[in-house]
C-alpha cells in the first residue's frame, strides 16, 4: 500500500483493493504462458507482471515502477492527446 503525488497534483493511493489506479502488465509472451496454465493461481499470476503501471485518475500520466523495487518510479508518460 503506497502513495504517490502526481505532477498534476492529483494523489494516487492503491490501498484499496481492486482499484482502479494500478495496472498490472504482462507480454504477450508472458500472457500465452499463463493462458497455458489453466491451473495458475491469483498469487502466481501477480508474481508473473512485466510492469506495475499506476494511472492518475486525473491527467492520465502513467508512472512505471521499477520491477525490483516497488517503491521506485522508472519512468513517467505523459498523454499527449486523448480523443
Ligand atoms: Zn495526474
Amino acid at each position: 500500500m503506497a502513495r504517490l503525488q502526481c505532477k498534476c497534483g492529483e494523489t494516487m493511493w492503491n490501498g484499496q483493493s481492486p482499484n482502479d489506479i494500478e495496472v498490472w502488465c504482462y507480454t504477450d509472451r508472458q500472457l500465452d504462458e499463463i493462458l497455458a496454465n489453466d491451473n495458475i493461481s491469483i498469487l502466481e499470476l501477480a508474481d508473473l507482471y512485466s510492469y506495475n503501471v499506476w494511472v492518475c485518475p486525473r491527467c492520465k500520466r502513467l508512472y512505471v515502477f521499477d520491477r525490483s523495487d516497488h517503491t521506485k518510479v522508472r519512468c513517467i508518460y505523459a498523454l499527449e492527446k486523448e480523443d
